[in-house]
This record gives structure tokens, C-alpha cells and sequence, in this order.
């Protein structure tokens, strides 16, 4: 263009939301490697995004009232619980009365007050309907049925899932399984709910998703809020009844192994986190022996990380969640962590705080303790441009979806942090619901050895092909081959990453052509 030519109006800003924040990195991707231009509309926006409501009737609940509130209730009666099992205790003092907890008790109820005989005075709230978002995103299957997880959280939208989704997309070609991808999932709290409330609320869920998914169209998992529990009533809910059910227990990955579960998915996504940061050490001909480290998120994905790590020979210093912050420069013993949080009847908000083991630390200092490397394994968006000013670390091994904002990203590369992205670092959990998905069409069970073998080979051979990719270096070893995915210049790894899917669902279209 010369200087004359007139200049095309600028187009106004399109606004930044999570799902084209996330997406920056695909258009990135794209233009690294001439993407054509028709693939690249269908990869942009999911095939198809689905919002439904789900409603259930919630039990009575018990709201602990304040000491100034009950003041003019001093002459409230104890009431007398026949059944204690009946009252669920939630993490915040509030209790549920499941099955008839009430009934036969001696009760004494005050303009709609009780007392237990713990002394607290609580509000009786009858339990009534409620009505909650629910949201499926299938994003892309090219290369096989969607896949992806349920999400039970409160701060859940379309434009989060379609992200979720996307990155699923790129996930499973990079683990080269032959899924696409999808997410979904309720808008919630799970820790404001019952056992059988939830149990209620998740049939319902899948009553209304059965007719989008099956083991052939979009296999669902668990994810933030959910749990092999849950995916044992969603598989019950999707088969019960049908005349081949059995030809349908792949529906769901994430299952329980007494109920056609693979040994090792439970801890897939920690240990696929572990061997991607075994072999960044190994590829600068190091060990994780000595190394230290810090964690974000002490639920599955990263207790688990913690704790093969830990196994692996590196040092647990300092952990933070929703509810805690905790460092020890000699090291958090990550089993007793594990046990403490998540093995303990009276942890109920499954939380990190309160463990002996270690110190409280500030929130806001979490990210400045100095270690090897970090493992953010909570939400989306946590390593933001200021966190990644302030981390003291040589690597972040990505455990979480989409924790470092772009913003961060620039950051962390200035500062040549360098980064095992998520959409290689944490796909251990899908390549192991692969394999769930594989015996359970083969009605077959491997051992735990098994799977962690596959799953090494497979984490590690992708990893070294995006490390190819980055440092623009084809070859072919006894464990992998790259000439086929480099692209005649350097990237960074991020880049290389969603390069390797990129070029793995070309494929597909550039071999299979477009359905017309
Ligand atoms: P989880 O619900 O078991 O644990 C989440 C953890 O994050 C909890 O310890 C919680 O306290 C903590 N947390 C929540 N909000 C926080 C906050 N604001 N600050 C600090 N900590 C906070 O979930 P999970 O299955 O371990 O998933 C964690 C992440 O890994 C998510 O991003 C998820 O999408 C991703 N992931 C999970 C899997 C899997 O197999 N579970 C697979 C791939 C990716």
C-alpha cells in the first residue's frame, strides 16, 4: 500500500471478553502458519452452543442466626433431633434437613427460630424450587466426538464455556486422541447444596443434555465442582432403561473404576502435569530432585501434582486456595496435605487452612515466594501481567485451564520465564479418559502401570514435538516426529503448542474436504 492509498476505517474495538482473550493465541497461531482462511471461520466460533435451565425442589434448610439476633430468643427450648444423620452440615454453618429429620423430634419452633443442643439458634427456611443455568459448548469435532468437562461453579457464563471448549479442541489433537471438543456445565455454588440436592439437580442436568451427547457424539467428564460420583448418576441417568446400555458406559469418563473407570484417571491431569515438568528438567539434562515448588489449587489437579512431585524428588513450599494461603521453606509435606484436606471428615470446606504443617501466609504474597517453578492448578486469569511481574520462579507449569492472562503472557516472556502451557501440561486427565473411553468399548480393564506408561510416552512425545515447533528443529527420534509440524521459523512454546493442534486438525479438513 502506498502512502496515499486511503486508509480502511478503523473497525470499531470488538469488546475483550474471557472467550476472545482466550482465542488470541489461536490467531496468533493462525497467522504463524497461514491458516486457510475458511478454517479458520470454523474454528473461530463452536459448532454449537447450547443454554438450558434445570429446576429442582431444595430441602429445609437450618441458617445459623448471630448471638445479637437470637438475643430475644433466651427462652428457646433445645430442640431434640431423633435422627442426627439427617442434618447435613454445610461448610459455612448452614445445615440441611434431609429425609424427615424433624419428624418425631421434640421440636420447639419461635416465630420460625430453633435451637440445637449445640446452643446455636437457627432460621428454619423452608425449602422451595429453584431454577439454574445450565450451558453445553460443542466447539469443534473433526477429529472425533467432543469432549470435555462439567463445571459446577457460580462464576460460569457462555462465554467462559466457549472458551473451555475451544481449548479442548486444541487439547485432544495435541494429546492426539481422537476427540474434539466441548464444556459445559451448571451455574452453582455446590458447596450452598446438599448431597441429595445435588444428586437431584445433576439427574435433572443430564435428563435435559441426554439428547446432545452419547459415546459417539460428545463425552462429558468431570471438572471444577464435579466428581466421580456425579459421574456415576449422569452415566445411570443417560443408560437406565435403554435395551444396550451397556454399549453406552463410555457416555461419561471420570467414572469410578468399580463402575468402568481406568485405573489412573483420578490423579491423570497431576501426574500428566508432573511428567510435562520432568521432561522440561530433563531436557536441560536436570532432574526434579531438589527442585522447589509452589501450587495454586489443592483439589484434584493440583494435589495430585504436588504429590508425584513430591514423590518425584521436588519440594512443596508454599500452597494457596480459595480459602488459605500456606508456605513452608522447608517443605509441606504434600501426602499429610492431602490427607488434611481432603480425607478429613472435618474439613468441610476441603481446605488447605488450618494444616499444621506450615505457616499462614498473606494471599497477596503467595506468588513472591521464590521456588523453581509454580503450578497454578485453580481458575482461569490468575497470573495476570502484575502477578507475573511479581513471581520469583524459572517456570509455570500450566495445571489450571487458562491461568495466565495475555497480558501475563507478555510478561512472563519478558521476564523469559518460560511456560509448559496448558493445553499440553494438563492433558493427561483427557488422555487417560481416552484410554477409560477405549476399555470400556473393549469391555477391558489395564492396570494403573499401564496407563501411567501410555500416558508418559504420550504427554512426553507431544511436549518434545512442540518443543521442535518452537525452536523450529524437524526430526525424527524413536519417540517422535516433528518434521511434519514445523513451520520454517521460531515460535514461542505457547505458540507451538497451538501450532501442533492447528496442524493436526488441518489435516482433517485438508484430507476430508468440507462436508457440503
Ligand atoms: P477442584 O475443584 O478439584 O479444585 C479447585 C481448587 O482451586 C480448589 O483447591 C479450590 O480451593 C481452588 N480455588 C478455587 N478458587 C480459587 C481462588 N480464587 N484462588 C485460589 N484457589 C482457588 O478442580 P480441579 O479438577 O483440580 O481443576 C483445577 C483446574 O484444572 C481447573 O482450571 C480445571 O479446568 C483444570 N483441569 C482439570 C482437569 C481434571 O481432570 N480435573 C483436567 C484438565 C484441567
Amino acid at each position: 500500500m502506498t502512502q496515499n492509498s486511503p486508509q480502511p476505517a478503523p473497525s470499531p474495538a470488538a469488546p475483550r471478553t474471557i472467550y476472545t482473550e482466550s482465542m488470541e493465541i489461536f490467531h496468533r497461531a493462525a497467522d504463524a502458519m497461514n491458516l486457510d482462511s475458511r478454517l479458520r471461520l470454523e474454528l473461530e466460533e463452536p459448532d454449537y452452543e447450547h443454554i438450558f435451565y434445570v429446576t429442582a425442589k431444595l430441602k429445609d434448610r437450618l441458617i445459623p442466626v448471630s448471638p445479637e439476633d437470637a438475643a430475644g430468643l433466651g427462652d428457646l427450648s433445645v430442640t431434640k433431633v431423633r435422627d442426627p444423620g439427617g442434618l447435613e452440615r454445610l461448610f459455612d454453618g448452614k445445615i440441611i434437613l434431609n429425609g424427615r429429620a424433624l419428624l418425631g423430634s421434640d421440636v420447639s419452633i419461635k416465630e420460625g427460630y430453633l435451637r440445637l443442643d449445640n446452643g446455636q439458634v437457627y432460621r428454619l427456611v423452608p425449602g422451595g424450587t429453584q431454577r439454574f443455568k445450565a450451558y453445553r459448548v460443542q466447539h469443534n469435532q473433526a477429529r472425533g466426538p467432543y469432549k470435555g468437562g462439567i463445571r459446577y461453579h457460580q462464576a460460569v457464563s457462555l462465554d467462559l464455556f466457549k472458551s473451555l471448549a475451544a481449548e479442548m479442541t486444541w487439547k485432544t489433537a495435541i494429546a492426539d486422541v481422537p476427540f474434539g471438543g466441548g464444556k459445559g456445565g451448571i451455574q452453582i455454588d455446590p458447596r450452598q447444596f446438599g448431597k441429595e440436592e445435588l444428586q437431584a439437580i445433576s439427574l435433572r442436568f443430564m435428563y435435559k443434555l441426554k439428547q446432545l451427547i452419547g459415546p459417539s457424539i460428545d463425552i462429558p467428564a468431570p471438572d471444577v465442582g464435579t466428581t466421580p460420583e456425579i459421574m456415576a448418576l449422569f452415566l445411570r441417568q443417560f443408560s437406565d432403561g435403554e435395551r444396550e446400555r451397556h454399549n453406552a458406559r463410555g457416555v461419561i469418563t471420570g467414572k469410578d473404576v468399580r463402575i468402568g473407570g481406568s485405573e489412573g484417571r483420578a490423579k491423570a491431569t497431576g501426574q500428566g502435569v508432573a511428567f510435562t515438568i520432568e521432561d522440561y528438567f530433563a531436557d536441560r539434562n536436570e532432574t526434579l530432585r531438589g527442585k522447589t515448588f509452589i501450587v495454586q489449587g489443592f483439589g484434584n489437579v493440583g494435589s495430585w501434582a504436588a504429590l508425584i512431585l513430591q514423590n518425584m524428588g521436588a519440594k512443596l513450599v508454599a500452597v494457596n486456595d480459595a480459602d488459605g494461603t500456606l508456605v513452608n521453606m522447608n517443605g509441606i509435606d504434600a501426602a499429610e496435605l492431602m490427607r488434611y484436606t481432603h480425607e478429613n471428615p472435618q474439613n468441610l470446606k476441603r481446605s488447605v487452612l488450618g494444616f499444621p504443617g506450615a505457616e499462614v501466609l498473606a494471599r497477596s504474597d503467595f506468588w513472591e515466594i521464590p521456588a523453581d517453578f509454580a503450578v497454578p492448578a485453580a481458575l482461569g486469569s490468575e497470573i495476570t501481567a502484575s502477578v507475573a511481574e511479581k513471581l520469583k520462579v524459572k517456570l509455570v507449569a500450566e495445571g489450571a485451564n487458562g491461568p495466565t492472562t495475555p497480558e501475563g503472557d507478555r510478561v512472563l516472556e519478558r521476564r523469559k520465564i518460560d511456560v509448559i502451557p496448558d493445553i499440553i501440561c494438563n492433558a493427561g486427565g483427557v488422555t487417560v479418559s481416552y484410554y477409560e473411553w477405549i476399555q470400556n468399548k473393549r469391555m477391558e480393564a489395564w492396570t494403573e502401570k499401564d496407563v501411567d506408561a501410555r500416558l508418559e510416552i504420550a504427554l512426553k512425545k507431544n511436549y518434545r514435538i512442540i518443543r521442535d515447533i518452537a525452536r523450529n528443529t524437524p526430526r525424527r527420534t524413536e519417540m517422535h516426529d516433528s518434521r511434519d509440524y514445523v513451520i520454517g521459523k521460531p515460535v514461542d512454546t505457547r505458540c507451538a503448542a497451538m501450532v501442533l493442534a492447528l496442524k493436526r486438525i488441518e489435516a482433517h479438513y485438508n484430507l476430508e474436504g468440507f462436508s457440503q
